[in-house]
């Protein structure tokens, strides 16, 4: 028997349904805040991630689903859906009706990590960004929008984290603090930090190594080292998530596997995920689209890992259950085929109604109208055709009456 890819998972009929339902709640809430969706490819030119997530990071290093097509270009499937809305704001010149821009979307992503418990290989995202705005109120409306959706979906062990990762002025001083800190205690570092160390130190401060925390702890804070124009966005960050009630904590060592970020950097956590605790993640990117090639352009966003949501989201499944409202149990060739017709023009009303298609007792039809959870059933047969009257069978009740043909629709209906 051929498996599917390890890593990669099926979502089945049952488990579908509450995804169903997060993506609505998602979709309405984005167009309550002005968000237009925006489809992008699952496959990129390689390039394009390699320069916006950057050589260094995890991602690009080993992670990427990358292969030559038949005429030997290079391409990946994307890891990350932020680095095509940028490429796709640029290439259509988005930014020439209005700069200012927001898009969601809501699909999978690949990488090739290690599977375990809320790490696929193949997993799905839903992503927002706000695109053309340097205000520190574009992040502040984001952590706004992601505890909304949070609370709409019952999910009530969620915290949000926030920290600064400083601008292209600061963050080079920030850095050369931390790595004269880490070649001072390199002796206590994981062997991935030890590598990390000279080519990307910021990672090491959010690597979860018991051994490397403790190396850690008396490490340099990025805020401590923000310069005054990224300090002044950071207060009014804080103060705004305040204003709206929104409890967060600060959490200097909260940085992010991309390269491309700026600023304000957040991460929505919860107590029910276990190890992968992060269920959301996001910040600002201020020049990634010029790095693209793009005009200058401000832009902030989130991706919340939807696999890892549609774990914690505390929704009534039963409420999701697709049962039908009618089982139509016929007897014989040529009542098969009158129901059939009859259950196509009930599709079109409505009326999900369901039969068998194959010559059946009416005991073993029954069997099936129960196993699907059919409220009612409908028995047709000669007897009943002849007389101009079918049999409803109320399956809960188990009460049967003889209905005129004329008046079922109405009468299942009525009791649907
Ligand atoms: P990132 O793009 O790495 O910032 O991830 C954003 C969110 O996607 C995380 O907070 C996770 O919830 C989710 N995520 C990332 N990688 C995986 C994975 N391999 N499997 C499942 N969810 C993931």
């Amino acid at each position: 028997m051929i498996q599917l890819i390890k890593g990669f998972k099926d979502i089945l009929p049952g488990e579908v349904e509450l995804w169903q339902e997060i993506e609505k709640t998602a979709r309405a809430l984005f167009e309550d805040f002005g968000f237009k969706e925006i489809r992008i490819p699952i496959m990129e030119r390689t390039e394009l991630f390699a320069k916006s997530i950057g050589e260094d990071t995890d991602i690009v290093e080993k992670e990427m689903y990358t292969f030559p097509d038949r005429k030997g270009e290079l391409i990946t499937l994307r890891p990350e859906a932020t680095a095509s809305v940028c490429r796709s704001y640029i290439q259509h010149k988005l930014y020439a009706k209005d700069p200012v821009r927001k898009f969601y979307t809501i699909g999978p992503m690949f990488r090739r990590e290690r599977p375990q418990k809320g790490r696929y290989r193949q997993f799905y995202q839903i992503n927002a960004e706000i695109i053309g705005v340097d205000s520190p109120l574009a992040d502040v409306e984001l952590i706004f929008i992601l505890l909304t959706l949070f609370s709409r979906l019952s999910v009530s062990d969620v915290a949000a984290h926030i920290n600064s990762l400083g601008c292209p002025e600061c963050r080079p001083e920030f850095k050369t603090a931390l790595s004269g800190f880490l070649t001072s205690s390199s002796g206590n570092l994981c062997s991935d930090c030890v590598r990390r160390k000279d080519r990307n130190p910021l990672r090491v401060l959010d690597c979860k190594v018991p051994a490397c925390r403790t190396a850690m702890t008396g490490a340099p804070s990025i805020l401590d080292h923000l310069c005054p124009a990224c300090n002044e966005h950071f207060e009014i960050v804080k103060g705004a998530l305040k204003a709206i009630n929104v409890p967060f904590t600060v959490d200097k060592k909260l940085v992010r596997g991309l390269d491309y970020y700026t600023r304000t950097t957040f991460e929505i956590q919860t107590g029910e995920l276990g190890a992968q605790n992060a269920v959301a993640g996001g910040g600002r990117y201020d020049g990634l689209i010029k790095a693209l090639g793009g005009p200058d352009t401000p832009a902030t966003g989130f991706a919340i890992g939807f696999d890892r949501l549609a774990e914690i989201a505390d929704l009534n499944r039963t409420d999701f259950a697709q049962t039908p409202d009618i089982y139509i149990a016929a007897l014989g060739e040529k009542n098969r085929s009158l129901v059939f017709e009859w259950k196509c023009a009930w599709g079109l009303e409505g009326i999900k109604a369901d039969m068998e298609f194959g010559d059946k007792s009416l005991k073993s039809q029954m069997k099936r109208a129960h196993r699907l959870g059919a409220k009612q059933v409908l028995i047709v047969g000669d007897n009943e055709i002849k007389q101009g009257a079918v049999i409803l069978r109320d399956m809960t009740t188990k009460v049967q009456m003889s209905i005129p043909i004329e008046d079922v629709v109405e009468k299942i209906i009525e009791r649907s």
